[in-house]
């Protein structure tokens, strides 16, 4: 609870900003999810130094104010409500940000959380380098955020999520100091483990957890490419190589272990050429099989928007102008023409791929994607078109990447309602899978879109729903529902990037059962028994929930850009 008091006592050790007016409070009640929280304060810490103050306050005062806890806020792009919090919640984009370092021999860069990816990623391509697991949201988010989430993107299928490029984090936990974290030899492990004080006793218990119920943690994780549900318990120890990762753990664990004050990723070289195969597909009976025969030809991304998608960036087509420079801006208007024509004759197709080579030779990928389009042609019957320039393929990504922002500025009277927003199964199961979501969708009156990363079986389904309308809260319980069973017989995941806050957390324990969410909740009392960070993620989270803090939909746009 906030009181005059407890601001002047925090200033004491806290150099950063306060604010508690009621612009900033509306502003962090609110991220691009479904849900609303108004929090009592907002903080903006200068430094690690300031986290760690605040983090000792909370602790110290928990037992007198048990309603106290911190939420990290970045941009706010969150898609299941991670930063939104009643207590503190605590910015890091006004001054935790910038590239501290980039390493161009070794192929790694050290950035601080509150960094847009735009700016890290300007920083390192002037390197030749790039942290290739980039979200839709790319110049939207932060790198904090992405680590927190463990976000993906059209990379994806060939780079792997942000989990993969962790060299090191620099984390407070609940003691309020800093530790460095990062991948630990057996022999490491034990040594840390042999000494005293809060890490040794948060490692053993860790490693004990780990190695006790090793078995079961190993069959709980799902069978897809890409997974953000609950902690990722199988990823920490390696038997194989015995190495103990404690990264592992705190990527996508959404703030509720600790506060990341650093980050060290490792990169990968930038390849110069790009060519896309787009496919247009006047129905999605064949996607799934198209999507495997694009798959054996290792392309580095396959990504999708539907026609209602499609229709979205037409009508909107005016802010896609505003971003581009007058030369391109008229390169641009000419290249949606047939776009324009297949709208007003009503043959929009139902759904569009976009397949991309990318490589170090010209002639190389265009001859791949080349060929990949013949076979697609001959085999599906599909209108495929390869792209021969950067502004053709940016027309497309703008597209895809624009989308879901687009449709939550202009959309009226409703909302953006993201609850099935992110599942995915193995690719293989799409051709007998999406038939039998397209029949669930079809028992409930919905006006969506539907784009995603389908190279990795991963969907992102989103309605406009009138959040006004009581019935909406049911729908978003029972299509949850049944979505989810049907994703579980298919032993895929609610969530592959977009990660759990308080949409999905519910949902943990239909996903893993009762002894795996069980873990979960030892796993969040190793780091936080108290509930410093991060409250109504992960663990504790009930379906009332959902409830309770779904937004009444009084409010606009919440993100930062
Ligand atoms: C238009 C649009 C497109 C999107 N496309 C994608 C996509 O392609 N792929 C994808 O994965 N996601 C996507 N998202 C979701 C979102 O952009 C990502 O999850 C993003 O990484 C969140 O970053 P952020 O800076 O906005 O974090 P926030 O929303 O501010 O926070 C996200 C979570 O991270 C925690 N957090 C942030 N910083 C820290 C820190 N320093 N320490 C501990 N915890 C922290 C917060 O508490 C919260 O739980 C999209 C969202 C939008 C609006």
């Amino acid at each position: 609870m906030y009181s005059y008091h407890m601001e002047q006592e925090l200033k004491k050790t806290f150099k950063g900003d306060i604010a508690t007016d009621s612009a900033t409070l509306d502003l962090a009640s609110r991220d691009a999810s479904l849900f609303e929280m108004r929090p009592t304060m907002v903080v903006y810490p200068r430094d690690s130094a300031d986290v760690q103050a605040l983090v000792k306050y909370v602790a110290e005062h928990k037992s007198t104010d048990p309603t106290l806890s911190i939420t990290v806020r970045a941009a706010g792009t969150c898609m299941s409500g991670g930063p939104l919090n009643e207590s503190i919640i605590m910015d890091t984009t006004r001054y935790m940000t910038g590239t501290l370092l980039v390493d161009a021999t070794e192929k790694w860069a050290r950035v601080l959380p509150g960094t847009y990816y735009r700016d890290f990623d300007a920083e390192t391509k002037k390197s030749g380098l790039i942290m290739p697991a980039y979200t839709a949201s790319r110049e939207l988010c932060t790198v904090g955020g992405m680590v927190a989430n463990n976000s993906g993107g059209e990379k994806s299928i060939y780079y792997g999520k942000t989990e993969n490029y962790i060299r090191e984090l620099k984390v407070v936990f609940r003691d309020g100091y800093e530790y460095t974290v990062r991948p630990m030899t057996r022999k490491e492990l034990m040594l840390k483990i042999g000494t005293i004080g809060f890490e040794a006793d948060m490692y053993k218990a860790l490693y004990k957890l780990i190695t006790d119920n090793q078995k079961m943690i190993m069959q709980a994780k799902p069978d897809v490419s890409k997974n953000s549900a609950g902690y990722y318990l199988w990823n920490i120890w390696d038997p194989t190589t015995e190495t103990f990762d404690l990264c592992k753990l705190i990527v996508g664990s959404q703030g509720t272990l600790g506060i990341v004050t650093e980050i060290t990723f490792n990169l990968v070289p930038v390849k110069p050429f790009s060519t896309l195969c787009v496919v247009f597909l006047k129905d999605m009976k064949d996607i799934g099989r198209i999507v495997n025969v694009a798959l054996a030809q290792h392309p580095e991304s396959i990504e999708s928007y539907d026609d209602n998608t499609l229709r979205v960036a037409v009508k909107f087509f005016r802010d896609f102008l505003k971003k581009k420079k007058l030369v391109g801006m008229v390169k641009f208007m000419f290249s949606f023409i047939p776009e324009f024509l297949m709208t007003l004759a009503g043959g929009l197709p139902k759904m569009i791929l976009l397949i991309e080579f990318s490589g170090n030779s010209h002639d190389e990928i265009q001859e791949k994607a080349i060929t990949l389009a013949r076979a697609l042609k001959d085999q599906f019957h599909v209108l495929t078109h390869v792209t021969h320039s950067e502004a053709e393929e940016s027309k497309y990504w703008d597209v895809r990447h624009e989308s879901f922002n687009l449709l939550r500025k202009h959309v009226q009277g409703k909302h953006t309602a993201p609850f099935i927003d992110d599942f995915v199964v193995r690719p293989e199961y799409l051709p007998e899978f999406l038939p039998k979501v397209d029949i669930i969708l079809k028992k409930y009156d919905l006006t969506y879109t539907i784009a995603g990363h389908p190279g990795d079986g991963n969907f992102h389904i989103i309605p406009l729903m009138n959040l006004k309308d009581p019935k909406t809260r049911d729908i978003i319980l029972t299509l949850s529902e049944e979505i989810y069973d049907l994703v579980l017989e298919y032993r895929g995941s609610i969530t592959a990037e977009h990660n759990d806050g308080i949409i999905r957390s519910p949902y943990l324990e239909k996903q893993y059962g009762s002894i795996v969410t069980d873990l979960f909740a030892q796993t969040k009392d190793i780091f936080d028994p108290e509930v410093l960070f991060n409250p109504h993620k992960k663990v504790g989270v009930t379906k009332d929930d959902i409830a309770k803090y779904l937004s009444k939909g009084d409010y606009g746009e919440a993100t930062k850009k």
